[in-house]
């Protein structure tokens, strides 16, 4: 059942997939109390790991390693999450978050920056939480698909049951001395005085497109 070289052994309270996994013991997650116990923590993380857009995509990535972490070890998720690799994809353009696997195992967690510029921290950690299920099931079950067990975990974690998707930006600001890019939908400070800022990643001028 379980192709995925990353096993953990169980921790704890067991999930409530409905998919067999090895780890049947304990049944508190299902109550009610711990539910909204969980649900109070989770809220917590997100606040503790917020970064806002304006972050340099290294700042971004070390905020979302910690906060998956935080979310995985609060789920006992089987996710390593620093065995996996966390990058950003500035090609991406419709689709907030993707996991990329090799024989079945996920190996990579790919997010969309321009959907963090566009749409914030809440948004994306609501695409990480929707990542990291996908993981646990990969690994747990050898299930990439929005299945029941993914349903089931998804409204447990708060994570949006559907790979997200968006529109293009209307403005790109690109750095001039490095690969960053910003995203914005409107006119803003950003885009009307660009000569203003600088790159948040090596300090470079930035230029709209
Ligand atoms: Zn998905
Ligand atoms: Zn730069």
């Amino acid at each position: 059942m379980i192709s995925c070289g990353y096993v953990s052994e169980c921790r704890g309270y067991g999930l409530k997939v409905e998919v067999p996994t090895r780890c049947n013991q304990g049944e508190g997650f299902r109550t009610t109390a711990a539910m909204a116990a969980h649900a109070d923590r989770l809220a917590e993380l997100e606040k503790r790991y917020q970064v806002h857009p304006g972050c340099s995509p290294t700042e971004f990535i070390a905020a979302v390693k910690l906060y998956a972490r935080a979310v995985a070890d609060l789920f006992d998720l089987t996710v390593p999450v620093h065995e996996l690799d966390w990058e950003i994809s500035r090609r991406a353009k419709r689709r907030a978050g993707a996991v990329i696997s090799t024989d079945g195992c996920p190996v990579r967690v790919r997010l969309t920056w321009e959907y963090f510029q566009r749409e914030g921290w809440a948004a994306m950690a609501g695409t990480v939480r929707h990542e990291l299920v996908h993981v646990h099931l990969l690994c747990e079950a050898d299930d990439g698909s929005h299945g029941p067990a993914f349903r089931s975990l998804a409204e447990q974690l708060d994570a949006p049951r559907h790979c997200t998707r968006f529109a293009p930006p209307k403005y790109t600001v690109r750095c001039v001395d490095c690969p960053t890019e910003y995203y914005r939908y409107r006119r803003s400070k950003l885009v009307d005085r660009v000569d203003a800022y600088r790159c948040g990643e090596c300090g470079g001028k930035l230029i709209v497109s």
